[in-house]
């Protein structure tokens, strides 16, 4: 089955449901990067969050994620468009610490003193950042927090990613619930009582749960699906784009490269592509600097 997410409006409209299954997406991370569980379950549920806040926004528009916490896996960096399209990495990927219930102890391994910066590249001249401070660490209860605080909307966050005794994600998806502008007391009260006693989302996710299943448990059935869209670990680096990094070093910088390494060799750090740049390639750079400051 292939990932994807719904959108739905609930409660006459007044309230705005994004649920996601992410396995296919999870496993592939943790397959590329050798993700040990508590990294895989860090990375997998930044990488659902990311992908449902990418159908908030048009497809040509990016979200970049980083969750800088305290603990041995972070940063998590997760990159999402409005297309579906997810990737993302962690900077130790070998992190496997539970909890005494056998739990994966996301918090530990992300640390709860840091921060989320999400940087929304909308296609205006600048794309801009917000903050917010983490709360535990593990990632929904974070992510809860920065909706409140640094976009003003009352959200509530459920993530689960489910790792087997072999390492590989069995499981993964969650929702985001979001109250809008006006929604009468009742309708919140009403909210307030279901997510009281909510199932974790981490066990719909074992449990099977679709991401229509998920909508109609969080809203007692009174939904309607808006969009549908499938979710994949994309990455789209390329050649053009290492070549563009390595002309921002500026010209002495690439002459040091020149001279002590005779070429260098570049590494995508979201899908592990190689793109080797020789001797001459990196004297080619040079000479469009040159020509360019020339014009
Ligand atoms: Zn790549």
């Amino acid at each position: 089955m292939k990932d994807y997410l719904q959108k739905a409006y609930c409660f006459n409209k007044m309230v705005r449901v994004y649920a996601a299954r992410t396995t296919e997406a999870c496993e592939h991370a943790r397959k590329i990067h050798g993700l040990w569980p508590t990294s895989a379950a860090a990375l997998g549920r930044t990488l659902t969050v990311g992908a449902l806040m990418g159908a908030m926004y048009k497809s040509n528009e990016r979200l970049s994620i980083r969750v800088e916490g305290d603990g041995p896996a972070s940063p998590i960096i997760v990159e999402v468009n409005g297309n579906g399209d997810v990737r993302g990495f962690v900077k130790n990927p070998e992190v496997f610490m539970q909890y005494n219930n056998g739990k994966l102890n996301v918090g530990y391994a992300v640390g709860s003193n840091g921060f989320i910066h999400v940087t929304k590249d909308l296609n205006l001249k600048e794309p801009f950042t917000s903050s917010s401070n983490l709360v535990t660490g593990e990632i929904a209860e974070d992510f809860t927090y920065y909706f409140a605080i640094s976009e003003q909307v009352p959200s509530s966050v459920g993530l689960g990613v489910k790792v087997d005794t072999d390492n590989s994600v069995i499981a993964a998806g969650g929702f985001i619930l979001q109250i809008m502008p006006g929604c009468p007391d009742e309708v919140i009260t009403r909210l307030e009582t279901i997510l009281g006693s909510l199932k974790p989302a981490s066990q719909m996710i074992e449990e099977g749960y679709t991401p229509e299943d998920m909508i109609r448990e969080i809203t007692l059935g009174d939904y309607e699906i808006l969009e549908t869209k499938e979710i994949n670990y994309f990455c789209d680096c390329s050649y053009d784009r290492f070549r563009r990094g390595i002309k921002t070093l500026g010209i002495n910088e690439i002459e040091k490269i020149i001279k002590e390494d005779h070429g260098c060799e570049t590494q995508c750090h979201f899908c592990h592509k190689v793109y080797d740049f020789s001797e001459n390639d990196l004297k080619e750079i040079i000479t469009e600097i040159e020509d360019e400051k020339n014009v």
